[in-house]
């Protein structure tokens, strides 16, 4: 465990830590799945301590991650750590990305809208409906990559 585990997990006694070959918040098991990314394992505190749980629709998840990268951010200076606005734009943008293909009608590639209630995605143009697969595991392989 290196140091900065070390005392996250001291800071931090309500939460597990557990490494992992994927960063993840678990509200569930009320644990942080982390990587040698000490940004990251930050920005996952982040969620932890914002109390994030689900996510409904997908525009929601942009908000989620910009706050928990602020509160990484805010984080960063008591761990010898900081986070630049850029690092945290560029996250973020990865996230746009992985939306915006989410959102793309599978038949006509028109762009469609989210149904708040039941999470499919419906295509304007050629009344397709679709669901996007379980979307952090998706996204999180893509960006790792
Ligand atoms: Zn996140
Ligand atoms: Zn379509």
């Amino acid at each position: 465990m290196s140091s900065l585990l070390q005392r996250l997990a001291n800071d931090y006694p309500q939460f597990r830590f557990i490494q992992s070959d994927r960063a993840r918040w678990s509200a569930s098991e009320q644990t942080i799945y982390y990587t040698d990314d000490q940004l990251q394992t930050l920005h996952e505190l982040g969620h932890a301590l914002l109390g994030h749980n689900t996510y409904r629709q997908d525009v929601e998840l942009i908000q989620i991650e910009r706050a928990a990268w602020v509160k990484a951010q805010q984080l960063a200076p008591q761990y010898g750590l900081s986070i630049d606005n850029d690092t945290v734009e560029e996250a973020l943008d990865s996230y746009r990305d992985w939306l915006h293909s989410r959102s793309k009608c599978p038949r006509c590639h028109q762009t469609g809208w989210q149904d708040s209630h039941d999470l499919t995605y419906h295509c304007p143009n050629c009344q397709c409906v679709w669901r996007a697969s379980d979307g952090r595991q998706a996204r999180m392989r893509r960006v790792r990559q």
